[in-house]
């Protein structure tokens, strides 16, 4: 069987896919749509991140393939129901990535809210900005609100708990008395309630027809002044704009995102000179211990697909 493999995936996990199959491990493919069209004619089976969008030519391309397998978990890159009408199998590597993404939400949550860490520039500049330092403020007592309470977010929902925040859960598809609520790791709370209490608010829900604009202006208007945003979930969800101006304007006290509505961000974008707000590109599910738990999953139910 062949398997194409067009983003990074850990080596040795490769090396487990290649001992049993041939194996087109090529990181760059991803870049080549010519080329990976090509591969995707005679591929068996196909392993993505996020960045292969399999649909449309691509999807059309594979001719013989059996299983998608996708190294992450958001599958909005995936034509699902386009793969399965044609018989394939999709693959997340559901929960294996997940504590990685759980501690960025803890880790920024308390960047911002404390506002401390990023005085080193000063500080070695010998200006000592003590005074103005002394009011950040402490994670422990605050609400942390989740929205979407699936793996991720009852991960999240725990390691907040240990830091000693009160949480509320909001999940479209969970009712009050949904088993995930019994652990008590989080209160249920309707959508608007927890909008209105959180000191920190984290979004965990995949990019939908439901979710998309979720955080428009108003809603990010009916926010707590002085709250936090962290979004780890799909850019698309957040209205970028409305959330510049948020933080311009003071209403917000920070905010977090790891995804946007382009990825890579263009360089003329919205988000220069917005002050307590923390970039980063795409990785709050990427360390290298969650590599390694992602692409062996992937490679061992690969090779349980094809047995
Ligand atoms: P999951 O499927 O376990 O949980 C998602 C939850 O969202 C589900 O419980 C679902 O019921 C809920 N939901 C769906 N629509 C909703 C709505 N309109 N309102 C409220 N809740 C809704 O998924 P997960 O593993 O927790 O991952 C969540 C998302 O995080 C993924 O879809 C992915 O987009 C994103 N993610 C990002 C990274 C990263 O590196 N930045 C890594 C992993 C996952």
């Amino acid at each position: 069987m062949k398997i194409v493999i067009t983003e990074f995936m850990d080596e040795r996990a490769v090396a487990q896919l290649a001992a049993k199959h041939e194996v087109l491990y090529d990181p760059k493919l991803v870049d080549d749509a010519t080329r990976l069209k090509q591969e995707a004619t005679t591929a068996d089976v196909l392993i993505v991140r996020n960045r292969t969008q399999v649909r449309g030519e691509l999807l059309a391309a594979l001719a013989r393939c059996r299983i998608v397998g996708r190294l992450g978990v958001g599958l909005d890159n995936i034509d699902v129901p386009g793969c399965e009408a044609k018989g394939m199998k999709v693959i997340p590597a559901t929960g294996a990535n997940a504590l990685s993404v759980a501690e960025y939400v803890i880790a920024t949550a308390m960047l911002l809210l404390r506002g401390a860490y990023q005085s080193t520039p000063a500080v070695v500049a010998g200006t000592w900005p003590r005074n103005a330092l002394s009011n950040g403020r402490e994670v422990g007592g605050k609400t942390l609100g989740l929205i979407g309470f699936g793996f991720i977010g009852q991960l999240t929902g725990q390691l907040a708990r240990g830091v000693g925040m009160k949480v509320l859960a909001y999940d479209a598809m969970m009712d009050r008395d949904h088993r995930a609520f019994l652990r008590g790791e989080a209160r249920p709370a309707a959508l608007a309630d927890l909008v209105a209490a959180s000191d920190v608010i984290s979004l965990h829900v995949p990019l939908v027809d439901s979710t998309r604009g979720l955080f428009n202006a108003e809603r990010i208007g009916a926010m707590k002044q002085g709250a936090v945003l962290v979004n780890t979930s799909r850019g698309g969800i957040v209205d970028e704009a409305a959330l510049a101006a948020a933080l311009k304007s003071g209403h917000l006290g920070g905010a977090a995102l790891d995804v946007f509505d382009a990825e890579p961000l263009p360089a003329a974008n919205v988000f220069a000179g917005c002050p307590n707000l923390l970039l980063t590109p795409h990785i709050a599910g990427v360390s290298a211990e969650s590599n390694e738990r992602v692409s062996f999953m992937i490679a061992e139910k690969v090779l349980e697909g094809l047995a």
